[in-house]
């Protein structure tokens, strides 16, 4: 059996609205949040999650939303700091198709790229609330390399799994882990941060060390993101999510600022 330690790698930083990573949440009050990719440590293959956001133009922004560093700068100086860099990988999982999750998979060339078949097919042509976080160019670079199209929950190396999870988008996946401490869940942006996994939390300090007031709800038994696609979905994930992982705080959200330099497992 192969135990994995989870490194979450910031390779950026975005600003964006509270009302983004809490659903009705305050949308003129903005967070600094970090951008993930997630290295998988202790296999015999070398197994990475996400591939980061493009780097900024010169109005600072991607999409509109201030973005801090990324790009191919960006990844590289990330896996560095774990001993390899983009051409030594050899799974690359994307839990999403959103910009700030696969914008440097082209950089990948030697790697199996896993991507859902419904994520994949419906990038294409996403909702119109979703339209922003899309960004054609990016994954059509995947048509020319080693992608795979997998169709709900598949082992891709020992002890790793895919999970087909929607709700954040129609054919967002996550990925169960075995590590020391058990079966860990990174749940892609299905949750962004600690808030959407326990609502009852009162405060989110932020990575420019800002305190963000949250409103607690308690009553909820977790609270959505202001982007999603099937709130039913969604919650249906949640609840997978929960019963999947050994325990709560072994469910890796996608863009929780406490989790930089943190190792999981
Ligand atoms: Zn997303």
């Amino acid at each position: 059996m192969t135990q994995y330690r989870i490194h979450p790698l910031k390779v950026a930083q975005i600003t964006a609205p509270l009302g983004v990573l809490a659903m009705l949440g305050d949308m003129q009050s903005y967070v600094v949040a970090p951008i993930f990719v997630f290295y998988l440590e202790g296999g015999n293959k070398k197994i990475l999650v996400d591939a980061g956001v493009p780097g900024p133009g010169s109005d600072g922004l991607v999409h509109g939303f201030p973005i801090g560093s990324g790009g191919e700068a960006g990844i590289r100086e990330a896996l560095k700091t774990v001993g390899t860099m983009p051409e030594e990988i050899d799974i690359l999982v994307l839990t999403h198709l959103h910009f700030d999750h696969c914008a440097t998979a082209h950089l990948f060339k030697n790697a199996r790229i896993i991507v859902q078949k419904r994520e994949w097919e419906t990038a294409f042509n996403p909702v119109p609330t979703a339209r922003l976080v899309y960004e054609q160019s990016l994954f059509r670079a995947l048509e020319q390399m080693d992608l795979v199209l997998v169709d709900g929950d598949r082992e891709i190396a020992d002890d790793v799994t895919t999970l087909l999870l929607p709700g954040h988008t129609q054919g967002m996946q996550g990925l169960a882990v075995n590590t020391a401490r058990g079966t860990a869940v990174l749940a892609g942006d299905l949750a962004y941060c600690y808030y959407n996994l326990n609502p009852s939390l009162a405060e989110l300090t932020d990575l420019a060390g800002n305190r963000i007031t949250m409103t607690p709800r308690p009553d909820l038994p977790f609270a959505p993101p202001g982007i999603h696609i099937d709130l039913s979905q969604w919650y249906d994930s949640m609840w997978r999510t929960a019963a999947v992982a050994s325990r709560r705080d072994l469910v890796i959200p996608g863009h929780e600022p406490a989790l930089v330099g943190k190792i999981i497992g």
